[in-house]
Order: C-alpha cells, then sequence, then structure tokens
C-alpha cells in the first residue's frame, strides 16, 4: 500500500511507526476505528529497532522509587510471554557481587525480591563465588562475593513492531511506510482536520482528513508538536550497543553489572546467536534524521567495561561484529541556577502526554509498556474521536489480548522441529504457515551465526512492505547486526532467494547492495 492508494478520510491518524504507534494502531484497529498509521520511513526504524531488547520490569526504576511503573512493566513482560512465546522468551540472567560495591547484596536481594513479588513467584537466588564461577567461568574472580541469577525476558524489536502491525492490518487497520507527515492541518478554530503527507521515496504528496492525530514520533515528537511551556524540551540521548559472536564473548546466560567509571549498569545479552553488549547513556548531539552512530568515546567505555567484567578474554573492538545505536527522548529538566543539564541517566523515562485540540503527542516510555502507552493516548485522544455504539470500547481494555488467539496449526509437509515452528509463529503470528508454504526444504536452514531462517528471507520481501535492502536485512530479518560486514558475504544467495519476489531488476539490485552497504558501514559497523 501507498500513500497514493489510501482513502482520504479516517477516524485516526498515528504519525510514527515504531512500537508506540504501531500499539496505538493495533487498539484503535481493535476499538474499530478507521486508523491509519504513517511512518517517515521503514517500520521500527527509530529507536525501536535499537534497543536492549529486553521486555522488562526495569530494576532501575525499582531502584528510583518507581514501584508503580516497574509493576506494570513486570505485568506486561507476563503476559507477552505468555502471548508470544517464540517472540518474546524468557532470560536467565545473573549478577555479579563485588566489593566495594555501592549497590551491595542486601539491597539487590531486595530489589529482586520485590520483582519476583510483582510477577507472582520466586525467580531469583544467589550463589556463594565458587558456584556463580562455575556458571559463569570467563568473569572476574578477584573481589567476587558471589552473585544472583533472576529471571527476564527477551524479544525481537523490530519483530514486535512488525507483528502489531501486521494484527491491525488483520483487523482492517492500515500502516504505509515512507510516508512523511509534514504539517499538521487545523481549521480556523485551530482544532485539527488531518495532516499533510509526503511518500518520501516518490515525492507524491496527499492531504488527509482526520479530526483526531496521535503524534508517536519518539525522539522527533517536537518536530510536530513543540512541548508546551517553556524550559522543558525533550532531551535525546543516545544509548549504543556492540554485538560479538558467541566465540569471542561466550557467555551462557545475559550478564549485568555495573561498569567501574559510572557505577551504570551495563548488560551482556545473548541474542539471535549473538552477544549484545550496551548500553551507553549520552547527549545526541547528532542530526537527528540520520541512523545514530556510535562515537569512539562509546567505544571505549563499553570495551572497558568488558575489559574489567571478562580479564582473561583476548578481546579488542575489532572483534566487534557490528555497533547499534538508538536515541530515547526523555523530558529534559533545567538546572535551576546552575545552567546545566543533569545526569542523563537520572532523567526520568517515563513517558509524556501533551494534547492540543485534536492533536495527542505521546513520547517517551518503554518498548515494554507499549500498550499502557496505546491505552493512555487514546483515552487523551478520546475527546476528538467519533463516539461508539455496540460492543466496541471508548477505551481499550488491559485485559484485551495483545494477539488474536486462534490456534496456528503447523502445516507438517517441512518436518520443522518444535522449537523451529515456535519461532516461526512468535514472529509471524498466523502467517508462520505461509513461510513454509512458499519455502524449499533447504531453506529451513539457520543462516550461519543466526538464528535466522534463509525461508523468512523471500518470505519478509514479499509479504512485509520491504521498499530497500536494508529493511529486509536490518529489520524484517537482524542479519545486518549479526553477521560480520552486514552479511555481505551472503548477498548472492540472498539475492536468489529474493529476487523472484522484489519487483527489483539487475540494475536496482546493485544499487540496493551498494546503499545497503554504505549504510551499514557508516552507521552499523565499527569506526575506525
Ligand atoms: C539504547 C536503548 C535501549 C533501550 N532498551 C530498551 C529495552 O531493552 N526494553 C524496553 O522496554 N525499552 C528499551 N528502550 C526504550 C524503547 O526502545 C523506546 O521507548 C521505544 O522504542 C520508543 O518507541 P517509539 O515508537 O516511541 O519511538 P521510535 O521507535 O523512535 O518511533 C518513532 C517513529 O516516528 C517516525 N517519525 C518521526 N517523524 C515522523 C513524521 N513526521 N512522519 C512520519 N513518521 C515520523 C520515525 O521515523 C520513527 O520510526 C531502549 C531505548 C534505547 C535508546
Amino acid at each position: 500500500m501507498f500513500l497514493s492508494d489510501l482513502d482520504e478520510s479516517w477516524d485516526l491518524i498515528v504519525v510514527g511507526g515504531g512500537i508506540t504507534g504501531a500499539g496505538i494502531l493495533l487498539a484503535a484497529s481493535r476499538m474499530g476505528l478507521r486508523a491509519l498509521l504513517l511512518e517517515q520511513n521503514d517500520f521500527a526504524w527509530g529507536t525501536s529497532s535499537r534497543s536492549s531488547k529486553l521486555v522488562h520490569g526495569g530494576l532501575r526504576y525499582l531502584k528510583q522509587g518507581k514501584f508503580l511503573l516497574t509493576r506494570a512493566s513486570v505485568k506486561e513482560r507476563e503476559r507477552l510471554l505468555k502471548e508470544a512465546p517464540g517472540l518474546v522468551d524468557p532470560v536467565r540472567f545473573l549478577l555479579p557481587v563485588y566489593e566495594g560495591h555501592r549497590t551491595g547484596r542486601w539491597i539487590l536481594e531486595l530489589g529482586l525480591t520485590i520483582y519476583d513479588i510483582m510477577a507472582g513467584r520466586k525467580q531469583h537466588g544467589f550463589h556463594d563465588p565458587s558456584d556463580f564461577l562455575a556458571m559463569e567461568p570467563k568473569i572476574k574472580g578477584d573481589g567476587l562475593l558471589g552473585g544472583f541469577h533472576f529471571m527476564d525476558a527477551q524479544v525481537d524489536d523490530a519483530r514486535l513492531v512488525l507483528r502489531l502491525i501486521d494484527e491491525s492490518l488483520m483487523l482492517g487497520g492500515c500502516g504505509v511506510n515512507y510516508t512523511m507527515v509534514t504539517q499538521i492541518m487545523r481549521n480556523s478554530k485551530g482544532n485539527v482536520v488531518g495532516v499533510a503527507a509526503k511518500d518520501t521515496l516518490s515525492g507524491e504528496t496527499k492531504e488527509l482528513l482526520s479530526k483526531t492525530v496521535i503524534n508517536a514520533t519518539g525522539v522527533w515528537a517536537e518536530n510536530l508538536h513543540p512541548l508546551p511551556g517553556t524550559g522543558f524540551h525533550l532531551r535525546p540521548l543516545r544509548g549504543s550497543h556492540l554485538v560479538f559472536s558467541t566465540d569471542i564473548l561466550p557467555i551462557s546466560s545475559a550478564l549485568s553489572f555495573f561498569h567501574p567509571e559510572d557505577k551504570r549498569p551495563v548488560f551482556a545479552i545473548p541474542w539471535e546467536g549473538a552477544v549484545l553488549f550496551g548500553t551507553t547513556d549520552v547527549d545526541h548531539q547528532g542530526d537527528i534524521s540520520l541512523d545514530p552512530v556510535i562515537s569512539e568515546q562509546e567505544i571505549s567505555y563499553l570495551m572497558e567495561g568488558l575489559y574489567y567484567l571478562f580479564p582473561s578474554l583476548d578481546i579488542s573492538k575489532k572483534d566487534c561484529i557490528a555497533t547499534l545505536a538508538g536515541v530515547r527522548p526523555v523530558l529534559g529538566r533545567p538546572v535551576l541556577g546552575k545552567g546545566g543539564e543533569i545526569d542523563p541517566s537520572k532523567e526520568s523515562r517515563e513517558h509524556m502526554i501533551w494534547v492540543n485540540k485534536g492533536l495527542v503527542t505521546v513520547t517517551g516510555g518503554k518498548l515494554t509498556t507499549f500498550r499502557m502507552l496505546a491505552r493512555n493516548s487514546i483515552k487523551a485522544a478520546g475527546p476528538f474521536l467519533p463516539k461508539f455504539k455496540g460492543p466496541n470500547k471508548s477505551v481499550p481494555d488491559k485485559r484485551d489480548p495483545v494477539f488474536s488467539h486462534a490456534e496456528i496449526s503447523q502445516d507438517l509437509s517441512k518436518r520443522l522441529s518444535p522449537q523451529t515452528w515456535r519461532r516461526l509463529k512468535g514472529r509471524y503470528g498466523k502467517a508462520a504457515n505461509k513461510i513454509t508454504q512458499m519455502s524449499h526444504s533447504e531453506d529451513f536452514v539457520q543462516i550461519p551465526g543466526t538464528h535466522t531462517l534463509w525461508a523468512e528471507l523471500p518470505f519478509a520481501a514479499k509479504h512485509e512492505h520491504v521498499r530497500h535492502l536494508s529493511d529486509l536485512l536490518l529489520r524484517r530479518v537482524r542479519v545486518g547486526l549479526l553477521i560480520k560486514d552486514g552479511g555481505m558475504e551472503h548477498m548472492d544467495r540472498i539475492q536468489k532467494l529474493c529476487q523472484p519476489v522484489l519487483p527489483w531488476d539487475e540494475k536496482r539490485w546493485e544499487d540496493e547492495k551498494s546503499s545497503y552497504k554504505n549504510l551499514w558501514e557508516l552507521a552499523y559497523s565499527v569506526p575506525d
């Protein structure tokens, strides 16, 4: 679907195709609204494909005394684990405790106990140093007082966004990528009447009508709707990760530890066949319209953390497969009388909503709590939305399922293992069977170094709104993050599999490959 194909008039227009916009589109479609989502780039191109990929309560929020937010996040985690196995899966964390740590054993014990109470089951325990080292032999033994295990969950963030959009489409919603909202249109009384939109690839423009617009554009939110009042502004903070292969960074569980420089929590998380190591938390000075890029300082900070936790590993930044940087919007609070900004890690991560005559802006928050953001945004948009009759509610119910419950039974012809089928079902929902039907048996093997099947590529290329090769390799599947050089070594096979289903001639393929390579080197490689 392209901008030119769209109807003119809608009940609700959602701007921004990250997790927040996708969650709102799904909630609105489930309520029976005629809802349209417009994304200026690819779906999940923004922060929602660049997170730490955790669906979690967040121990740091607990430490900041944000019990309600942590509890809501833990509840969402439990729900997603139940509803989307294969997409959202449990991850076991280890947390070592060293001598001289500010956050000592008993504070952590208290935090993890509260975390378990919120989840309704005990999932943590303490181990003495020898047991702990037996579980994770490569970590620093000096000064180790022991450590905890606890449970959280992880996700493929971009695929979660895509599944929400796909689910919305099945309920009658509509989502279009590479379509930018250039203006919010208002009448003489200042009430919203629609948006002006532009197809960023063809240049075509069109006006679309709606009395309600939800601006879910994350770090870009103030471009369409500046924060009211003075003194406050959105402060873009960048968080970056390094990606290593499991051969180079062999860990059996996810690890969380306190960085020696500033005592911030840093993670090493096994993910999709590789290890994510991050994050940083720094002011983002770059142009937010471009892919964010990790800086030299961030790499040094992360490598210092890596050497601290794994002193025996012979590892350098050259071993890094890829890098990943994302920018989150936080409400920047001016420090009265000091003229400076407060420590990035102390800024609140909670979401904010502001409303003006039919325009509702929502930004901040977490991937994990997308349903809460969707509910609160639709509640704020309530006065401008058409009144409902019949079974539809005016506000989505907390107890509504995230995904439709229809049982999907496997097409047995391809003899997939239960784990492979679980993964496909989690990631693609009802479409999982289409993958088995349209692919050959030899493509039901993993692309080396990843958990991705070759068979996922042609399916995604055909059915998932792919308009550039980077959409396919960075977000539909995550080959670009998981294989050295962005997977360029596999390009011939990728082209062979996808050429029959993409309307690209030889020249377009060459251009796409070259743009992908340039983009990857610019924003996802390790800078020299
Ligand atoms: C480093 C890092 C790690 C994180 N880790 C976690 C984690 O592990 N777990 C967790 O729960 N949360 C995590 N978060 C937070 C989470 O990633 C974000 O809260 C979430 O992704 C924000 O989603 P969003 O949809 O609001 O914004 P985005 O994903 O940025 O989406 C906004 C979209 O709007 C589009 N847009 C902008 N302007 C326009 C326009 N004019 N027209 C059309 N489209 C437009 C953009 O292209 C973009 O795609 C992390 C954040 C960071 C930075």
